[in-house]
């Protein structure tokens, strides 16, 4: 990995211990890893060092972890990895729905965060290659290009998932796509989180384009999967 620039992580944990085994064990794996243990200095250090990924703790002091997400959503869409304690899900439907791209239950085996590591970015490496266009569903546009996506003349604002989801059920418009290869397809094949992901991911999109615009463009075939269809 020499002539490579090295990922860099930031991490942003106020277990200091746990904090700092996470670190050790990254740059065993050859990553840069840059610590901080508040959620203040944490989002200021992420505004200064430009990392490939967070991993962000959400119960932190001065600024806790769904508040740095959505602060650092306003202009980066850089990955983020929740860090939740055991049994937080509301906490971990919150995280989602404020831009992280994952999350993970504490305690967690090291190999397991690796593994996302590697899919998260390996997805933002893999992003702006081929087959761009612009796609549509009815007056849906999405200009995959831009990562755009308007209902009308109007801005649909999404998180960079649900923006990934959307271009896939777009893009496969009239077919039925099963849970399996939606998670597969959008959350990467060792994903190894919790399927209901694609059912809360599924949920967002229907509030934010199918609710407020009062059309049907997501479907759902009950123990089947989703599709899109022009309403
Ligand atoms: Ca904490």
């Amino acid at each position: 990995m020499d002539d490579v620039k090295k990922p860099m992580i930031l991490i942003i944990e106020d277990e200091v211990k746990l904090a700092r085994f996470i670190e050790l064990e990254l740059k065993h794996e050859g990553y840069d890893v840059t610590v901080s243990n508040d959620g203040r200095d944490g989002l200021e250090r992420f505004e200064n060092s430009n990392p490939d990924v967070v991993l962000l703790d959400l119960m932190l002091p001065s600024l806790n972890g769904i508040e740095v997400c959505r602060r650092i959503r306003k202009t980066s869409d850089t990955p983020v990895i929740m860090l939740t304690a055991k049994g937080e899900t509301m906490d971990k439907v919150t995280g989602l729905d404020n831009g992280a791209d994952d999350y993970m239950t504490k305690p967690f085996a090291i190999e397991e965060l690796l593994a996302r590591l590697r899919v998260v970015l390996r997805r933002r490496s893999g992003s702006g290659n081929g087959t761009d266009s612009v796609l549509s569903a009815g007056a849906l546009t999405i200009d995959t290009a831009r990562h755009t996506v308007k209902y009308a003349d109007e801005m649909v604002e999404l998180t960079k998932r649900e923006f990934e989801l959307l271009e896939y059920l777009v893009r496969n418009k009239n077919i039925v796509l099963s849970r399996e290869q939606i998670l597969n397809k959008v959350w990467g094949y060792d994903y190894i989180g919790e399927t209901n992901v694609v059912d809360v991911y599924i949920r967002y999109l229907r509030t934010k384009i199918d609710d407020k615009y009062n059309i049907r463009l997501i479907h759902t075939i009950r123990g089947v999967g989703y599709y899109a269809k022009d309403d």
